[in-house]
């Protein structure tokens, strides 16, 4: 692999990387070289992944369990990591999608667990790892988020907001970050994931319609005329972390088949 492309000697903290996106995000920082921290709540799935990060090339990899949600253990595991690993440098801030549904009919609470989830968690990893990034000179923080940030999705309402907030607290935070330190977002297309299943269920039931029914009328957005596989996500999360991508910064790009409508 062409250098620019290479992360050897760059350790990477995956969040949510049990599944879906993240765990493809995972493999594929693995097979640009890169020391990898998978963190999820579930200690099995994770201890699966690890043997495969190994195999995809990795310079190390480990698993850490954590509930992204819970402040006060995250913080307590971000410590120990830099203790026992050193700095992080590159953050995948990622985590499950709010649930779906009209926003009129979501609680306060829905969005304030969300924000929690996604916003203050992304704000609290990002604050605790970049002296680790400003010092070695090097730091990548990418965040998957969704192309809502752009076109609002019809019945995501919760998700919608979340998205939005978090975009803008990507775009201000690119402005501060020392020179060699990037904030990005990813915006996943229909991606064939766990999320995405529940969320076709979520919908036919509320729809009285069959989930593949759901499928074919997403489909019908999308010009490549399919949903995207993990691997396809990934792999441009995984660019945002190289050194190639040095300059791009406080960027939102998506991976989407060439759904969106804006330009
Ligand atoms: P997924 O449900 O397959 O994976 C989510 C991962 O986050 C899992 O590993 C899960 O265990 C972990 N997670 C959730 N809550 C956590 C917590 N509190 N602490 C630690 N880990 C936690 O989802 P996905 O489809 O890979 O989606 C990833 C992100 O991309 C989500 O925010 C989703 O909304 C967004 N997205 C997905 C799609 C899609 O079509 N799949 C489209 C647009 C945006």
């Amino acid at each position: 692999m062409n250098e620019t492309y290479l992360l050897t000697g760059r350790h990477a903290l995956v969040c949510g990387a049990s599944s879906g996106i993240g765990r493809a995000t995972a493999l594929a920082l693995a097979s640009h070289g890169a020391q990898i921290t998978a963190l999820a709540r579930s200690g099995d799935k994770l201890g699966e992944l690890i043997p495969e990060l190994e195999a995809a090339g990795a310079s190390g990899a480990r698993a850490l369990k954590c509930d992204l949600s819970l402040h006060d253990s995250v913080q307590d595991a971000l410590d120990r990591l830099v203790l026992d690993v050193g700095p992080v440098h590159i953050l995948i801030n990622n985590a499950g999608g709010p649930r779906g549904g009209p926003i009129l009919n979501a609680s306060a609470e829905e969005f304030t667990h969300a924000f929690h989830l996604h916003v203050l968690t992304a704000h609290l990893l990002t604050r605790s790892l970049l002296p680790g990034m400003t010092e070695s000179g090097f730091g990548r923080i990418v965040n998957i988020i969704s192309t809502s940030v752009k076109e609002p999705i019809a019945g995501l309402g919760v998700s919608n907001t979340i998205r939005a907030a978090m975009a803008a607290w990507a775009k201000t935070v690119s402005k501060e970050l020392p020179s060699g330190v990037t904030i990005n977002n990813v915006l996943p297309g229909f991606t064939a994931t766990d999320r995405l299943s529940s969320l076709k269920e979520q919908i036919a039931e509320r729809r009285s319609i069959r989930p593949d029914q759901v499928e074919e009328e997403w489909l019908s957005t999308v010009p490549e005329g399919r949903l995207a596989r993990p691997e396809e996500v990934a792999a441009l999360a995984a660019f945002l972390c190289t050194p190639a991508a040095a300059y791009v910064r406080g960027q939102s790009i998506a991976a989407d088949g060439g759904r969106l409508n804006s330009i």
